[in-house]
């Protein structure tokens, strides 16, 4: 007998402009198209083709890009998927030293459990992986000695591999460094999709700064004179946490602006009121 999968479907009032995220949207349509298209299909569809739902997806690339942004976004964007449960890859391998493993079969307890129960309409349970390179060193290249790393990486890889209906289940791990990531991690049925978070272009840095610009904006905070497709080609080789910092650092300029050096007594209140953050503000805090 088929048995119903249990497959997510997307939010109806989904959109791409309301993640917050700016300049990945290649990026998120290959996420979307390789790694969780499937869980879309109409139930029974995946079993007649003979496949399996993607079970792991690796991000990869610089600091700061907007992975972890993404991997949330990801359970928000799928109906009835449960809140991600997200691990540290250093902190499962030295806070927890010796409960370890078990940590790693708690992460997939409640997935197991749910799935058992009431396998028709399990929801998606995400976990999120990151700095997954600090336990997946190639073998033999981690060299701290205590073998804790290879119990972590055993049980994680029979947790995905042991899972073969489990299917309600997505991790996505996460790294700056896939270079230093054992090759047996990337198999299919494990992290088989991989897709690269670079860093933004000038287009993607333009639409960063209007995600992060846009409670300004929205409270008639900025002034006329900010030109963002200015500061866009400015800013080469940000990334959209150092973006994010920059219009940071412009709020302060322009706070700073309408106080005088001293006490909470010198704070210029209509200045205050006046307040815009301005382009100097924000060549400032370049
Ligand atoms: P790391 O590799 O250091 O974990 P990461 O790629 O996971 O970095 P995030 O944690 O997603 O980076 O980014 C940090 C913050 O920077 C985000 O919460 C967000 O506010 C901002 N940010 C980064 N990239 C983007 C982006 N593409 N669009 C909008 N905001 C971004």
């Amino acid at each position: 007998a088929t048995r119903m999968r249990p497959d997510a479907i997307i939010r109806p009032d989904f959109k791409f402009e309301d993640m917050g995220v700016g300049g990945l949207d290649n990026e998120f349509s290959q996420i979307f198209r390789r790694a969780f298209a499937s869980r879309i299909f109409p139930p029974g569809l995946i079993d007649k083709l003979g496949i399996n739902h993607v079970k792991g997806l690796l991000l990869y690339g610089p600091p700061g890009t907007g992975k972890t942004l993404i991997a949330r976004k990801i359970g928000k964007l799928l109906n009835g998927s449960a809140e991600p449960k997200i691990v540290n890859g250093p902190e499962i391998l030295s806070k927890y030293v010796g409960s370890s493993e078990e940590n790693i079969r708690n992460l997939f307890k409640d997935a197991e459990a749910e799935y058992k129960q009431k396998q028709e309409n399990s929801s998606l349970h995400i976990i999120i992986f990151d700095e997954l390179d600090s336990v997946f060193k190639q073998r033999g290249s981690r060299g701290d000695g205590t073998g804790v790393g290879d119990n972590v990486v055993n049980q994680l890889l029979a947790k995905m591999d042991g899972v073969e209906q489990l299917n309600n289940i997505l991790i996505i791990g996460m790294t700056n460094r896939i270079d230093l990531i054992d090759n047996a991690l990337l198999r299919p049925g494990r992290f088989e999709v991989q897709v690269e978070i670079k860093l933004p272009d000038e287009k993607g840095r333009r639409q960063i700064f209007d995600i992060h610009a846009k409670k300004m904006k929205d409270n008639e905070l900025l002034g006329n004179d900010i030109d963002f497709d200015k500061l866009a080609a400015l800013t080469k080789n940000f990334s959209g946490a150092e973006i994010e910092g920059l219009v940071k650092s412009a709020a302060s300029f322009a706070i700073n602006k309408s106080i005088k050096v001293g006490t909470v007594a010198n704070v210029d209140i209509k200045k205050v009121s006046a307040m815009k953050v301005s382009m100097n503000d924000f060549l400032m805090a370049l």
